[in-house]
């Protein structure tokens, strides 16, 4: 019998599954945290998971997906030689997309949560900013927790508290979670890998920042 008390966050390290980390915590008695290995170019947002993870004081695992990068060529985060798409191309994803991360990383959180006794799982994923990828949309999550409910034989509920919001409006959880200066400072969303506000020109760095601004605007800091 799993535990509705229970969550587990898949957890980057980046702004956004920081922000779903402390929600979670809000929401729920006992939170976990999973960060993958996938091959990603920058493995320092490792240490940024593992220090936010200690920070907020929830048990967290470190699981090795490099079998991604192995099965899969021509995707700017995994592969050094391939150049990053500045904008997304017209008829496809863009080549920051990894296929299959978001099915493999919450079918192994499950499997997880199953051991751990946790109902709960918890992605930071979203579509009304970046909706050039497929693994991100509200239909593939809801067909992921039947698939991994039948799977297994149990209830799973996968929760996406950031499907319908902004970047402007994470940043206002954040702030309403009172850790908006831990997301500013500590997360690394940066393709270029670099912790809190970035290169400043990557697509994730200007995509961040826009909602950043628009987020001080409001609250005239
Ligand atoms: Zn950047």
């Amino acid at each position: 019998m799993l535990d509705k008390d229970s969550a587990l966050v898949v957890f980057s390290g980046g702004q956004d599954s920081t922000t779903c980390l402390y929600w979670a915590k809000r929401e729920f008695k006992k939170v976990y945290a999973i960060t993958y290995t996938y091959g990603q170019k920058h493995s320092n947002e490792v240490d940024q998971a593992r220090e936010i993870a200690q920070i907020a004081g929830v048990e967290w695992k470190l699981v090795d997906a490099s079998f991604i990068s192995s099965i899969i060529s021509g995707c700017s985060l995994t592969d050094t030689s391939v150049e990053m798409d500045k904008e997304k191309p017209i008829d496809s994803p863009p080549n920051t997309f990894v296929p299959g991360r978001n099915l493999f990383f919450l079918s192994i959180a499950a499997v997880h949560a199953r051991e751990l006794g946790c109902m709960n799982l918890v992605t930071g994923v979203g579509q009304a900013d970046y909706s050039g990828y497929p693994d991100c949309h509200d239909s593939f999550i809801r067909s992921l927790n039947v698939s991994l409910n039948l799977a297994m034989d149990e209830q799973f509920v996968i929760h996406t508290p950031l499907m319908w919001l902004n970047k402007c409006e994470i940043w206002s959880m954040a702030d309403e979670l009172g850790v908006f200066d831990l997301v500013r400072d500590k997360t690394l969303t940066c393709y270029n890998g670099i912790v809190g506000d970035g290169c400043g020109e990557c697509p994730a760095c200007k995509l961040r920042r826009r909602g950043l601004e628009q987020f001080l605007m409001k609250t005239r800091r």
